[in-house]
């Protein structure tokens, strides 16, 4: 089997509200772009991966792949994860095109990823992730939604100036919902300046948020510091009466190595859309295992991007909860999935099922492809 076309699109779906990502201070986003690469084999199998694009800053990606993607066959996969650490060096982050290459592989031999990587779990806990910030009475009615449709956890976003806003509201939900797991985001592992004050929390600042959320039974605090902080996430996890959880902007093995060797977090976030693909997640997953510790990788890109992620988890033991990206009416299931014929939802218990379909276990639609593309 052989690589024979490469095709590289940008699409474009305009959201049906802005929606204000926390993390994104002063931005409101309008549209979801996305990098979609298409790899066709002489069998006629066709696989697909889909990246984050902000603006249109992936043209030239297509010219740049063809020399080193043509021809390769694709059962071999640890070639492509060389390749796209070679792709670092011009400041790309291109991991997610090793999808492509899982998702011929599965196609080819008629079974899901996770089968393949050594099947453990068809469905996954699911908490819902939210996208902005909003106030008390906004998130009320939010979780009253997501429990109506049997989810049982949420993830609170932290990005106020002053965190004791955001703490009010994870009062608030305390309060309402005692039996509800919450995580708490503060997303400054990848701390996006330049568009209105970010906040930033130094280690003092962190230790009192961990304080307050331990006390409200939060499950874990994730990225309240800076991505590359490993001495940072290390002395904050001796005093933290909270788990801690970070990775999603971090890359590769050895990033991870670093949070293990000095026992710096409870759960790894990697992402194979950004971290490194999915056999380097597998292999960061294993890593973990040895360690003891949990993951339980980061979503927040694309449906594709999604059942990629999904497709590690059911392969891992050690892999409890699976984020479910959902803050409408911005962010909602139809506008992250746009390009899948079906948009990936929650069972009626709240757990996220493993795409079981081959491959990455979802299906493009061509005709939504097509209508969306505008490079
Ligand atoms: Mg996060």
């Amino acid at each position: 089997m052989r690589i024979v076309n490469i095709k590289l699109q940008l699409l474009e779906y305009p959201l049906e509200t802005p929606f204000y990502p926390s993390w994104l201070p002063g931005y409101p986003q309008t549209a979801h772009r996305v990098h979609l690469l298409t790899l066709e084999t002489d069998e006629g199998i066709k696989g697909y991966a889909a990246g984050v694009a902000f603006l249109r800053e992936g043209t030239g990606f297509e010219s740049l792949l063809m020399p080193f993607l043509f021809g390769r066959d694709p059962m071999n996969v640890e070639e492509v994860v060389q390749i796209t650490r070679s792709a670092t060096f011009l400041g790309l982050r291109l991991w997610w095109i090793e999808l492509a290459f899982w998702d011929l592989i599965g196609k080819a031999v008629g079974q899901p990823v996770y089968r393949l990587l050594g099947g453990y779990q068809d469905r996954v806990k699911a908490y819902a992730s939210t996208g902005e910030l909003r106030d008390k009475e906004a998130r009320l009615d939010y979780i009253a939604q997501v429990r109506e449709m049997g989810i049982r956890a949420v993830k609170l976003r932290f990005h106020s100036w002053d965190w004791r806003a955001d703490m009010r509201v994870v009062q608030a939900v305390r309060e309402r919902y005692p039996d509800m797991e919450i995580m708490v985001d503060a997303n400054m592992g990848w701390r996006v300046a330049g568009m209105a004050p970010a906040p930033k929390w130094d280690l003092a600042t962190a230790l009192r948020v961990a304080e307050e959320l331990a006390e409200l039974g939060v499950r874990w605090l994730e990225e309240p510091l800076d991505k590359h902080d490993y001495e940072g996430y290390r002395r904050l996890r001796e005093k933290s009466p909270v788990a801690l959880a970070s990775g999603e902007m971090n890359q590769d093995l050895h990033e991870f190595r670093e949070y293990l060797v000095r026992d710096a977090l409870d759960v790894l976030q990697p992402d194979v859309t950004l971290s490194g693909g999915i056999l380097t997640g597998k292999k960061i997953a294993a890593m973990a295992e040895a360690f003891g510790k949990q993951i339980a990788p980061h979503t927040w890109t694309n449906g594709l991007g999604l059942a990629a992620n999904l497709q590690l988890m059911g392969a891992c033991p050690n892999c409890e909860w699976a984020e479910f990206p959902y803050e409408p009416p911005g962010w909602e299931p139809n506008a992250r999935d746009f390009f899948l014929t079906e948009p990936i939802l929650p069972d009626s218990e709240g757990y996220l099922p493993v795409p079981s379909k081959p491959g990455l276990g979802v299906e493009i639609d061509e005709a939504a492809v097509q209508h969306y593309t505008v490079a």
